[in-house]
Parts: C-alpha cells; sequence; structure tokens
C-alpha cells in the first residue's frame, strides 16, 4: 500500500481538519441566490489515495455544486479527445495575472489559459462540437462519472439555471471571444455559454471529489475502478496548469508555499492533487479576497508543513 501506517496517518489529516475550523473569516459567494443561502459553516475533507484508501471528515456527504473546479476535468477530457495541439490552437498556457472573470485576451488574441471563464468557455466549445447539446452535456457528465469511478456526481438545475441568468460578464466575454474569432467555426455561442453553465453547475461531495483528483494523481487512471479515463500527458497537461493556474491571482503564492497542483470554485469546493500518491477534496464556502476557501488554503499549508508534500521537499 502507498500509505502503510493508514491509521496513523488519518489521524493526522484529521487533526489539519480540525486546524481548519479554527478559520472562519471569509465570505460565501452572493452572485447567485443558490450560493449566498449555502451554511458558512459546512466544512468537510475527504482523501483518496492511487490505491483506493479513503477517508473523509465533517460533511462530506453534502453535496455542492464544483464551478471551476469542473475546469480541469473538463480540460482534461478535452485533451484526451481532441489532443493538446488542437485544444492549445485555441487556448493558452500563461497565467493571466487577472481576475478569473476579466474581460481580457493574451497578445494573439487568446484566452490565457483553460482554468480561467474565458479559456474554460473555449474549452466547453470544443467539446463533442459536431453532437448536439444534450448529447454533449450527457458524455461529458459521463467522463466525470468515470473520473470519480460511479461515484456521487449529479447537476444542480437550480445553480445551473441562476448562472445562465446572472451571466452578464460570461456573455460579454464571449462575444469579446468570438470578435476576435476564438472558436472553431460554426460554434454557437449560446450552447457553448450553456455548456460552460452546465458543468459549473455539476453537483458532487468531497467523497467523490477526491476520487476524482486521485485520478489525476494516478495519472489518469480511476483507483476505485481502475478505468483509464483520460491518458497520462492528458493529466500533465491538466496538473501543469493547475499548478501555475488553478488558485486564481493566488496561484504564484500557492505553488510557492505549497508546490502542489490545486484548484477552487467560487461554491468553496478545491482540490489538491499529489501526484503519484493521493486526491484530497476539500469543501468550504467562505472564500477570502482572491476568491479561494480560506480552509482550504490553510489546509493545504499546514498539510505541507506537517508531511513535506512539496514537490520541491524531496530534494
Ligand atoms: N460560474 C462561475 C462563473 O462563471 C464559476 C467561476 C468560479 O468558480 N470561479 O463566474
Amino acid at each position: 500500500l502507498t500509505i502503510p501506517n493508514w491509521q496513523k496517518f488519518t489521524e493526522a489529516i484529521g487533526r489539519i481538519f480540525t486546524y481548519g475550523k479554527k478559520f472562519d473569516q471569509g465570505q460565501v459567494a452572493t452572485y447567485i441566490p443558490q450560493l449566498a443561502r449555502i451554511d458558512p459553516k459546512k466544512w468537510a475533507v475527504s482523501i483518496c489515495t492511487i490505491d483506493g484508501q479513503t477517508e473523509s471528515w465533517g460533511d462530506f456527504r453534502d453535496p455542492f455544486c464544483m464551478q471551476s473546479v469542473s475546469k480541469p476535468f473538463t480540460y482534461a477530457i478535452a485533451i484526451e479527445q481532441l489532443g493538446a495541439d488542437y485544444v492549445h490552437s485555441f487556448v493558452g498556457q500563461e497565467p493571466s495575472g487577472r481576475l478569473f472573470n476579466e474581460i481580457c485576451l493574451n497578445n494573439v488574441f487568446k484566452p490565457h489559459n483553460p482554468m480561467i471563464n474565458a479559456g474554460a468557455i473555449v474549452v466547453a466549445s470544443l467539446l463533442y462540437q459536431k453532437e448536439v447539446l444534450s448529447t454533449r452535456f450527457e458524455y461529458s457528465l459521463r467522463e466525470f462519472d468515470r473520473f470519480a469511478g460511479g461515484g456521487r456526481i449529479s447537476f444542480n438545475n437550480a445553480v445551473f439555471l441562476s448562472e445562465r441568468e446572472t451571466a452578464d460578464r460570461n456573455y460579454a466575454l464571449a462575444y469579446y471571444m468570438r470578435e476576435h474569432k476564438c472558436y472553431p467555426e460554426k460554434t454557437n455561442i449560446r450552447e457553448a455559454l450553456d455548456l460552460y453553465f452546465q458543468l459549473c453547475s455539476v453537483s458532487t461531495t468531497t467523497n467523490s471529489l477526491a476520487v476524482m483528483a486521485a485520478t489525476l494523481a494516478n495519472g489518469g487512471i480511476c483507483p476505485l475502478t481502475k478505468d483509464r479515463v483520460v491518458c497520462t500527458i492528458a493529466v500533465r497537461d491538466t496538473l501543469s496548469l493547475m499548478l501555475s493556474c488553478g488558485m486564481y491571482d493566488y496561484s504564484g503564492q500557492h505553488a510557492f508555499k505549497v508546490g502542489l497542483p490545486a484548484k477552487s470554485g467560487v461554491s468553496g469546493a478545491m482540490i489538491i492533487v499529489i501526484p503519484n500518491l493521493m486526491g484530497i477534496a476539500l469543501y468550504s464556502p467562505p472564500l477570502d479576497m482572491l476568491g479561494n476557501p480560506v480552509r482550504g488554503v490553510k489546509f493545504a499549508e499546514k498539510l505541507v508543513e506537517e508531511f513535506k508534500f512539496h514537490q520541491y521537499d524531496s530534494l
């Protein structure tokens, strides 16, 4: 087994979970009622190793929408299906240094990277482009399900409807990108946006999200089902971008202090991937000034302090 003394290890993680509880700063996202109403006290952590050992703490049975945590998975699916050359003819690999929903493109008029809204909307436009929207959503969700090893993946229609209603910024971004020919020809913008909102509205629990993260940690093979969901290249590309761009404008600091690929979302969901070891899913709705879950960030720092999991700790 990857972690021989499981009990000792999980006790230590449990202590970091308890340590995380101390932090009650931050604000819950309020741009849609479904997020504004969430109990800020929710706090859940789940881990899943690459050989399928799992453990969870706190509110790990409570569903939440993935929001931007869906972006690395959507991107990995796109790379798997379409290849990196094609995907990256539409989207860059550079941190934007700007807000996740800012209306800006890089100097060749492409979105900076697939982890911010502009990039993720373009990636959504590439996914299963030849199919009708219902099929595109169905196929995408089926892949999410494979990442989770058949775990609890569902869809929150209330969140989807709200996202679509309050998305002036995303519409503006989408049309600005059409002006700059950021999509494949014949792209239906409304459908690309709908698919983007639907993927943000995929609902899960930390339990299942940890398995999804562990599939990345395991090079694309789900540790529970042994199903190869995506190729190792797709995982390598995804983890590289999570490390440089996964934590909004905190990504540089996170890479420096924690040194592990991670992704956060406005719902308070967050994943951390420890390559060749395990996936971690966290859920705590209050966000800091940069939009990352306060407890998630604290947890990640403490984890690395205790276990030397920073990618350069092994030097
Ligand atoms: N639905 C949100 C948006 O598009 C997702 C962004 C996020 O989680 N950062 O604005």
